[in-house]
């Protein structure tokens, strides 16, 4: 099957019914672009659960905050095209900001409490924007199984609770993070980084590597598992947004004086040169990403 691009919300509501009236189930992976094996895979991961994949293309302006890389974010449709048609993609909606946002649009959706802290601390409004875009996207698609990265750990929890809570047909399934043999985690925003920038960028994986080593090899203080990754950090000359441990499911912090039990997400965000990088590891469920330090 050739792949269908759609670009305006009726054209893909209608190819989505398509899909379910022909008995077959829809796989969604959202996207904003600039498409690389971390979202290959979730496409190959959503045709796995699903029948039919479709993959949507859109540089949300909602969640990028006044002083962010919106206006520079890379947009390459006609090569995500080739690369959703080389992972069998069937459908692909790339709609104009227009069709998104109509004219005269006042509405937003936002999620409570998950978040308030990690990326939610740093990027007020980021949350709002992705809630409301993903839920216009799920209202145009339909009943469907929607694949996202848990590169983006908060954001994955954050669609999760917000699908719940709207009683939306949709099942959210996360997909575990794609990165580089050297350990980087795959991002469009991995663009941005000088070779420099590059080779700096891999304390991320590296440090957080080595909190999962401490943790499976016993070690339960906060603190230890939490302050040598932003030391690392530091040490090469970043200055990180946050480096935070924090309950897996409710998002909540976890300080330093605290124990961590069976499972903790540990999750940073930086600025490495251009590009503001985001990681994380469960303790407790994934394994130390990318090489040995
Ligand atoms: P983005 O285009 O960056 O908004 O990401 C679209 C989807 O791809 C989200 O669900 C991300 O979590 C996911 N994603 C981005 N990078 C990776 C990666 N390295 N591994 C797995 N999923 C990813």
């Amino acid at each position: 099957m050739p792949l269908e691009l759609c670009r305006t919300a009726s054209e893909f509501r209608a190819a989505c019914d398509r899909v379910r009236a022909s008995g077959r189930r829809l796989g969604l992976v959202p996207t904003m672009g600039a498409l690389h094996a971390g979202h290959v895979a979730l496409v190959t991961e959503a045709r796995r659960r699903a029948d039919d994949a479709a993959v949507t293309i859109f540089v949300n302006p909602t969640q990028f905050g006044p002083t962010e890389d919106f206006a520079k974010y890379p947009r390459t449709l006609e090569s995500d095209l080739a690369k959703c048609e080389a992972a069998g993609a069937a459908l692909v909606f790339a709609p104009e900001a227009g069709e998104m946002y109509p004219a005269g649009e006042r509405t937003r959706v936002r999620v409570e409490g998950l978040t308030a802290h990690f990326c939610g601390r740093s990027r007020p409004g980021h949350f709002e924007g992705v809630t409301t875009i993903v839920a216009k996207l799920f209202a145009v698609a339909g009943a469907c199984t929607a694949v996202f990265g848990r590169k983006d750990y908060q954001q994955l929890k954050v669609i999760q609770r917000m699908t719940r809570d709207l009683l939306l047909p949709v099942e959210v399934v996360g997909f575990p993070t794609v990165r580089e043999p050297d350990g980087l985690a795959l991002s469009s925003r991995n663009a941005y980084l000088s070779a420099d920038d590059r080779a700096r960028a891999l304390v991320l994986s590296r440090s957080l590597g080595a909190a999962v080593r401490r943790f499976d090899a016993g070690e339960r203080a906060a603190g230890a598992l939490r302050l040598p990754v932003q030391e690392a950090l530091c040490a090469v000359g970043l200055a990180p947004d946050y480096v935070t441990l924090g309950d897996s499911e409710t998002l909540e912090p976890i300080g330093d004086d605290a124990e961590v039990g069976d499972r903790a997400l540990l999750a940073l965000a930086v600025r490495v040169g251009g590009a503001r990088l985001i990681d994380n590891v469960v303790l407790g469920e994934d394994a130390a990403p990318g090489a040995s330090p």
